[in-house]
Parts: structure tokens; C-alpha cells; sequence
């Protein structure tokens, strides 16, 4: 796995990114409480693959899920994501919160992929196999923060870039 560091590192960016596409999605709430939700779930999110497959109620904290199988599963944090956008749109506050946690777990998967263990994105997993586990993880979280960045400026500061997001992405 990237190291523990960069999965927290990554998991902030993740924060950024979903509370500003709530925002933009003009889904945010009352005093943008949704937004805030959701980066705050996209932090969770962002180390969720992992704990998740730790027993972490039982003493023994033993693997109950083996490493890197189902919450490392692309299909499923895609779907989430996919799903929780949908429900966004109704303002709901826990669709935001479900929205923010997959971003974070698909965050915690591209930081996974590079390594040679790789991430079981649709079936058998797949690695990118560009580095051992922990290296580079500096040029992950960068790349994540530049992702934020990204994002962030064209909500909040409106620059002229813009995201491509097709029009139906646009609601609220
Ligand atoms: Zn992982």
C-alpha cells in the first residue's frame, strides 16, 4: 500500500474535490454544512479500503477481509459514487456524506494502483508497477493536491479554465 501518510495526505485532497463538486452541484445546504460533510467523510474515505478489512471491534484486530480484495473493489466505490451524486441532487445530507466517502475511496485506490500489488479494479487485480510500497508517495499526494487545486480554483475563484463537466452534472 502507499504508506498510511499518503493515504491521509490524499484523503484531504479527496475532501477538497467532493465538498467543492457539492458545492458546485449547488447541493451543499444550509451553511454549506453538506459540503463539509462531505469532506469530512472523503477523509475517512480516503483510509477506508484499508481499515475496513481490519476487525477493528475484535482485540485480536486480525484481517477479516484479506488485504486488497473486496474494499479495494473499483466497481463498487465507482457505483457509490455514481449513486450518491444521483442523490445528491436532492440535497440530502447523507447522499453528500456517501459522496465524499467514495471520493475518498477511490483516492485511497489510484494511490494503491502504482504499486506492484495493485487494485482489483473490475476483476483480478491490476498494478500499474511503477514503485514498491511507500515510495514515491510524494509525487501521489502531489498529484492529488494539484487534482484539488484544480477543482477548488474553478469553484471557488472562477478562473476561465473549467472542468469539462457535461451540463446535465450542473444542478441545483
Ligand atoms: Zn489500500
Amino acid at each position: 500500500m502507499a504508506s498510511n501518510h499518503a493515504h491521509h495526505a490524499t484523503g484531504w485532497a479527496a475532501g477538497v474535490i467532493a465538498s467543492a463538486l457539492i458545492v458546485q452541484a449547488g447541493a451543499s445546504g444550509p451553511w454549506h454544512l453538506w459540503a463539509l460533510l462531505a469532506f469530512a467523510a472523503a477523509i475517512a474515505g480516503g483510509t477506508a479500503p484499508d481499515w475496513l478489512e481490519v476487525a477493528w471491534w475484535s482485540r485480536s484486530r486480525r484481517l477479516w477481509i484479506t488485504h486488497r480484495t473486496v474494499t479495494h473493489w473499483g466497481i463498487g466505490w465507482v457505483a457509490l459514487l455514481v449513486v450518491s451524486w444521483k442523490f445528491a441532487s436532492f440535497h440530502h445530507p447523507l447522499a453528500a456524506a456517501a459522496f465524499g466517502f467514495a471520493c475518498g475511496g477511490l483516492m485511497h485506490l489510484l494511490a494503491d494502483w502504482p504499486n506492484p500489488l495493485g487494485v482489483p479494479w473490475i476483476a483480478g487485480r491490476h498494478s500499474l508497477n511503477w514503485w514498491n510500497s511507500g515510495r514515491c508517495d510524494l509525487l501521489i499526494v502531489g498529484a492529488s493536491w494539484g487534482a484539488a487545486w484544480f477543482v477548488a480554483a474553478h469553484v471557488w475563484l472562477h478562473r476561465p479554465y473549467g472542468l469539462p463537466l457535461p451540463a446535465h452534472w450542473r444542478m441545483g
